[in-house]
């Protein structure tokens, strides 16, 4: 039995705790291919228009496993905590797939709303298990393992390491240190985000991303708001901003985001604001389809030379 996992979306998030998962029960995962500009022509194709780049690339990845595999696995992501939800398209994203993709009949449609009780995500579990036809002890022992499997993923990052990269070891020497903040699925897809982070540290910076900061801190910057955000991937990135921003442990903060992303326009307001009232350099880049490579190239390198010249602007003054 083989499963096909999408490389779009949530599987930066999860994909340790995903695959593990599949492979303990005694599936074959196959992953689809790298984003490529196939992958994303094929999405752009079917999906509807006005849809993120994010969305249209998951349509692409799973074009891309259609034929391959038994079943291809489509979260409907609704909670994983208390707080929020996700994204409206991560809720409909099953229904936006089976009216855009013709003859996708093998759809794992699996709803993930365990925001209540950390008991709630093992029966998920064992619902999925036994759909398979597989022992509530097959069905454990794939959590407990899938569940170690997520732990570790998100204990290299806290090292600093950015495992969905393959980065092991950051510039030891950087002169600059740069906090960016986006969604996993656009920060670590190198081909949508034209690999914008490996970019920043071959011009000699220290790039630090919202997965590296620990869940305790960022969690310190929930009440900076009145109100908690409705979308858990979009607190993430504003908890982590003000990380940056509180801490002043870097000298500019980037903003990765998709064209089109409805809560990116609230949360990459914010982060404007806030950081222009404590003098913090702040860049926006935002990707679609159409974003050519030059340009982004041009407004990375032009953001890291003016924080150098800054630096030592501060350092003559001091
Ligand atoms: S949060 Fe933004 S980028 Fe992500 S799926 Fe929703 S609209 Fe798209």
């Amino acid at each position: 039995m083989k499963i096909g996992v999408p490389r779009a979306l949530a599987y930066y998030a999860y994909y340790p705790f995903i695959n593990t998962f599949f492979e303990e029960l005694g599936l074959e995962v196959v992953v689809s291919d790298p984003t490529s500009k196939k992958i994303i022509d094929a999405g752009v194709e079917d999906a509807v228009a006005d849809a993120c780049v994010p969305v249209k690339l998951f349509h692409g990845h799973v074009k891309n496993l259609m034929g391959r595999v038994d079943y291809i696995f489509v979260p409907r992501l609704v909670r994983v905590n208390k707080e929020a939800t996700f994204c409206p398209k991560f809720l409909g994203l099953p229904d936006m797939l089976v009216f855009s993709l013709e003859n996708f009949t093998n759809m794992l449609e699996v709803r993930i709303d365990i925001g209540k009780s950390k008991k709630q995500l093992f029966f998920l579990c064992l619902s999925v298990a036994r759909k398979f036809k597989k022992s509530f002890f097959k069905a454990w022992c794939a959590y407990r393992k899938a569940k170690e499997s997520l732990k570790n993923f998100k204990f290299e990052f806290l090292k600093g390491s950015i495992p969905p990269l393959g980065i092991n070891v950051q510039v030891n020497n950087a002169d600059v240190r740069l906090g960016i903040v986006g969604y996993p699925y656009l920060l670590y897809d190198p081909y949508v985000s034209f690999d914008i982070i490996n970019k920043l540290i071959k011009m000699g910076a220290y790039v630090i991303t919202p997965e590296m900061v620990p869940e305790k801190e960022k969690r310190k910057y929930a009440v900076k708001l009145k109100k908690t955000l409705f979308w858990t991937f979009s607190n993430n990135v504003l908890r982590t901003a003000f990380h940056f921003l509180e801490t002043k442990c870097v000298d500019g903060i980037i903003h990765v985001t998709a064209f089109g992303c409805g809560p990116d326009f609230i949360v990459d307001k914010i982060i404007e604001l806030e950081a222009k009232e404590r003098k913090m350099p702040f860049l926006t880049i935002a990707f679609d389809e159409h974003t050519g490579q030059e340009g982004i190239n041009t407004r990375l390198e032009a953001f890291v030379d003016m924080l150098r010249r800054r630096k030592i602007k501060e350092a003559i003054v001091v």
